[in-house]
């Protein structure tokens, strides 16, 4: 049995899989791993432009990075991999999504259940008065009357993209969440991550450690594939999770009439 086939029968026979997802899967939808080279923390020094401390006290200047991280963002679509994962959701056979991109590009693939341990860049928040506000209006609607970098209508404070910058903490519920859907869970797919960095590094494990199977798919080797993965697919998410799905599809097609 080949893995993508072992992967879809892993799947198809699942009563609760979930999904841990990175960079990786964004790739192909032209959105740059912030950490490889040639991306934004290769230019612009993370701890000068993405630490809360240098937000507070410099945001004029963080934002030279953002309005970066914002075109580049807002002008990508999902891929065949998004679309992947929002299908299994739709077979009920994926319960939820858990994920350290903020791009949205899983809620606009038709993913439901999100869960972002780092915020999501499509808003923008005031760390003043709390009020939110669509991130993509507001900055057009900001660069129309000349301010820049935008502020907030009611208090005039500048506006912080709703992401966790360094030196912030993961949203609390997100974390307790995503402790929960792993310890529920009898699948997890981890793709497009190492997951080195905390949360997302405990998660996978602690699935294992309840009963789960670990798939990963990613482009190369990772530490969990030889540690924590029972199985590994080596390729990119955008041509492997379709093919897996399209599997997954055979097998439980025509209701009960399963194979
Ligand atoms: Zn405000």
């Amino acid at each position: 049995m080949n893995d993508v086939e072992q992967a879809a029968r892993l799947l198809a026979d699942s009563r609760w899989s979930i999904a841990l997802t990175g960079a990786g899967i964004s790739v192909d939808s032209g959105i740059p791993d912030f950490r490889s080279p040639g991306g934004l923390w290769d230019r612009f020094d993370p701890f000068e432009y993405a630490h809360i401390d240098a937000f507070l006290s410099h945001p004029e200047k963080v934002w030279t990075m953002l309005r970066e991280m914002h075109d580049v963002i807002h002008s990508a679509k999902p891929n065949a991999g998004h679309y992947a994962l929002a299908e299994l959701e739709q077979m009920e056979i994926i319960k939820a999504v858990i994920t350290q991109n903020i791009d949205s590009l899983h809620q606009l693939a038709g993913s439901q259940e999100v869960i972002e341990f780092h915020g999501n860049s499509r808003k923008l928040v005031c760390l003043a008065c709390g009020a939110k506000y669509n991130a993509e209006k507001m900055t057009e609607l900001m660069r129309e009357k000349g301010i820049w970098p935008p502020v907030c209508e009611k208090d005039n404070r500048v506006l912080k993209p709703d992401v966790v910058f360094f030196g912030e903490p993961i949203p609390y519920e997100a974390s307790v969440q995503a402790q929960k859907q792993a310890r529920e869970c009898d699948v997890i797919l981890v793709v497009g991550t190492s997951a080195m960095v905390f949360p997302a590094s405990g998660i996978p494990m602690l699935a294992r450690q309840t009963g789960a199977t670990v798939v990963e798919i990613n482009k190369t080797a990772t530490a969990l594939t030889d540690s924590v993965a029972h199985l590994s697919l080596h390729g990119s998410s955008t041509e492997i999770l379709p093919q897996v799905v399209a599997r997954v599809r055979e097998l439980r097609g025509g209701g009960d009439g399963r194979a």
